[in-house]
């Protein structure tokens, strides 16, 4: 018989969202009410897709019915939505050659660390997104688990005390750093400086930086970069992944890009880029054209308008859960600038908050544990929901308190 991958036996049990899956349905069946379960859970969108980006899709599907409209595979994507990410996002600065259209940010994750191998060494924030670590343990980048964390991992603890921005200083030399910011799960969005501090640390230790910039659109603070690329120096040393997942509600439509620079080099000084070309040109045939319609939609003006509409609203529930948060004294980061809020349980245990939270107040939460080590003793309040059920919510809050 064939043997089992070693690297899948090394992930831990229980991805993070399946357990809690499971300890929900073992509550609703053990405390049968009348009073609905709301989940803060998880970070998946809720709102409709707005009326101009939805035409934009259909417009997509019915071209394909038509010989003048069909068209096949595109491996790197539609010029003119290349064309057009770069304009929008990049002030031009890249050429669409650079800019690679896919089917989601998760998707670009896990096909940069087949690019980048076993070989390499893995940093992440901590806590983190978990497939930054998850993916890194599958293609063998990252060993076994050793009690609180993966052999061959660093991990950067992100806590109040360093205002959720990492030491850089263990950063090992030509290693791989997964930064995301907006953070997942942290709700954090680093300054200019900061960023700055990150491709100069990256530049002299010889490290590619994977910049996660998915929740860029949720940033309403002007003097904070929504890009690693408005930072000098990154076109040596960084990739950024997207997506129009959050900001347009494209979770289940599926539309990303990463943007890979024609100046990222190896320690050899072959291209990063035409290596990332041959791989998804291996591995990945090109994202939907009708979803590339969308997304085309989506970037024109009131597209543009519809995504801030959109991103305003999460904002707006965030800042209700903020509110009653505050209200019962808990405090948190986060939720200003990104759909994450991260609530402060001093000295408890992250499952133990979550469970007293889905019992007094039959809410779904995310404990921070879940997303690493430094997550501890943190509760994630995510601010995807309908507003009446996040209204709800923030009024069932108030039963925490005693
Ligand atoms: C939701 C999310 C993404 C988006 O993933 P898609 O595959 O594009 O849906 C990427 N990074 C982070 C941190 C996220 O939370």
């Amino acid at each position: 018989m064939i043997v089992r991958n070693p690297n899948i036996a090394n992930l831990k049990a229980g991805y993070l969202f399946p357990e809690i899956s499971r300890r929900c349905r073992e509550f609703a069946a053990t405390h049968p009410s009348a009073v609905r379960i709301i989940s803060l859970g998880i970070g998946d969108t809720t709102e409709p897709i707005s009326l101009h980006i939805c035409d934009g899709l259909i417009n997509g599907a019915r071209r394909l019915g038509s010989i003048g409209g069909y068209s096949g595979y595109q491996d790197e994507g539609l010029l003119e939505l290349r064309e057009k990410i770069s304009e929008v996002f990049y002030e031009s600065k890249f050429g669409a050659d650079e800019i690679f259209i896919s089917d989601g940010a998760k998707c670009d994750i896990g096909r940069l660390q087949m690019l980048f191998g076993a070989g390499i060494e893995a940093v992440v924030q901590d806590p983190s997104y978990p497939v930054y670590v998850d993916g890194s343990v599958l293609t063998g980048a990252a060993g076994a688990w050793q009690g609180n964390g993966y052999h061959g991992v660093s991990y950067l603890p992100c806590i109040a005390e360093n205002d959720y921005f990492p030491d850089l200083s263990p950063i090992p030399e030509n290693s791989l750093i997964y930064f995301c910011s907006p953070n997942n799960p942290t709700g954090a969005v680093s300054t200019r400086e900061q960023l700055l501090k990150l491709v100069k640390t990256a530049l002299g230790k010889g490290c590619i930086i994977i910049f996660d910039a998915a929740y860029s659109e949720f940033i309403r603070d002007t003097s904070l970069p929504k890009s690693i690329f408005e930072i000098e120096g990154a076109e040596q040393c960084a990739i950024e992944i997207q997506s129009f997942s959050k900001p347009a509600g494209f979770t289940g439509v599926r539309l990303g890009w990463s943007v890979v620079p024609k100046t990222l080099k190896y320690a050899e000084g072959e291209s990063i880029n035409a290596d990332w070309a041959r791989l998804c040109g291996t591995i990945f045939n090109g994202a939907s054209n009708i979803a590339q319609a969308g997304a085309l939609a989506a970037l024109d003006p009131d597209g543009l308008k519809e995504m801030r509409r959109l991103t305003d609203f999460y904002l707006g529930n965030a800042y209700r859960i903020k509110n009653a948060l505050q209200n019962i004294g808990v405090s948190s980061v986060g939720g200003g600038d990104s759909p994450y809020i991260w609530a402060q349980f001093p000295g408890r245990d992250s499952w133990d908050v979550f469970t007293e939270i889905l019992e007094k107040c039959r809410i779904v939460t995310t404990p921070g544990v879940g997303f690493g080590p430094s997550g501890q003793s943190f509760i994630r309040f995510s601010s995807f929901g309908r507003r009446a059920d996040v209204e709800e919510a923030c009024m069932r809050l108030r039963d925490l308190r005693n």
